[in-house]
């Protein structure tokens, strides 16, 4: 789609990007992100985890102990997204921003995308995991069921939505209330979010191809292009090894999520980063 004329003057202080975390990546995921895309953008940060780290708190500026449960269950991760939802609500900023711990998010082009559409109206933007609305059954009452299906944002991919949006999905979203939504349809966070947003309000999913998960190849998103994306990550992908392709600053064994490297492509002043390089 062509590229739209901004709706709105945003500076990243307007933005809430929450992170989720837990204390096992805290070493081996999160110090990675504190190193690059964090770095450069401490104020709009939110790391959201479930357990306390000394260590952590010096180096980050905004770290929130959930007190969910360190475990990899829907309850768990709901707990997590619920709390997400209310320190944003609370933060009065215009756009909620949610990634996982083995995203990295180019800043830039974050708040170059969402300054194209107006945060008081309702935006939901992302990248579907699948190919088709998801079939759900949602738990009206003890024995009333109902088949539901609709289009969610992986979470896996980050995804963003507006000021606007998040105070209509109150009812459904703060407080208790998102741990009972995700219990009526029994899916995981970010399907509830999804949920919450085109079954029970009847918005739209905004389709974005510059947010990316490790469940597409990765491989394929051309080095031209970059420094386009919103979001990319690394893991595993049909149970092979999963990053971007690009030659860079670092090599593949000393850097392989690739995320050293294309922070050098961003930000080439960056101390750390090899001086008289050409990217
Ligand atoms: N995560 C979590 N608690 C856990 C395991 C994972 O909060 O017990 C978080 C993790 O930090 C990451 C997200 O959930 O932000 C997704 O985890 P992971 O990448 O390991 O799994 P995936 O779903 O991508 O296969
Ligand atoms: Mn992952």
């Amino acid at each position: 789609s062509p590229p739209r004329p901004p709706a709105e003057d945003i500076s990243p202080r307007d933005v809430f990007i929450a992170v989720k975390t837990t204390k096992k990546f805290h070493k081996a995921r999160l110090e990675l992100l504190l190193d690059t895309w964090i770095s450069r953008n401490r104020d709009m940060t939110f790391i959201f985890t479930d357990g306390e780290d000394e260590e952590l708190k010096k180096q980050a500026r905004n770290v929130i102990n959930t007190n969910c449960s360190a475990a990899h269950s829907r309850q768990a991760l709901s707990c997590k997204m619920a709390v997400e939802y209310d320190k944003f609500i609370e933060s009065g900023r215009k756009w909620f921003c949610h990634v996982d711990d083995d995203n990295y998010v180019n800043v830039r082009m974050l708040v170059k995308l969402l300054s194209s559409y107006p945060h008081t109206q309702d935006i939901y933007i992302g990248k579907p995991s699948l190919d088709r609305p998801i079939q759900a059954t949602e738990r009206i009452s003890e024995n009333k069921m109902h088949p539901v299906h609709f289009w969610f944002a992986t979470g896996g991919a980050g995804f963003c939505i507006s000021r606007g949006l998040a105070l209509k999905m109150s009812p459904w979203a703060s407080g208790g209330h998102f741990m009972s939504t995700a219990e009526k349809i029994r899916l995981p966070d970010d399907c509830t979010i999804g949920y919450i947003i085109e079954s029970v309000l009847g918005v739209k999913l905004i389709r974005s191809n510059l947010f990316h998960s490790h469940l597409e190849n990765l491989h394929q998103v051309p080095k031209s292009e970059i420094h386009k994306q919103v979001t990319l990550s690394y893991g595993m992908f049909e149970n092979k090894r999963n990053s971007i392709h690009m030659k860079g600053a670092f090599s593949v064994e000393e850097d392989p999520s690739r995320f050293r490297s294309v922070h050098c492509l961003l930000y080439p002043d960056t101390p750390w980063c090899p001086t008289n390089m050409v990217y």
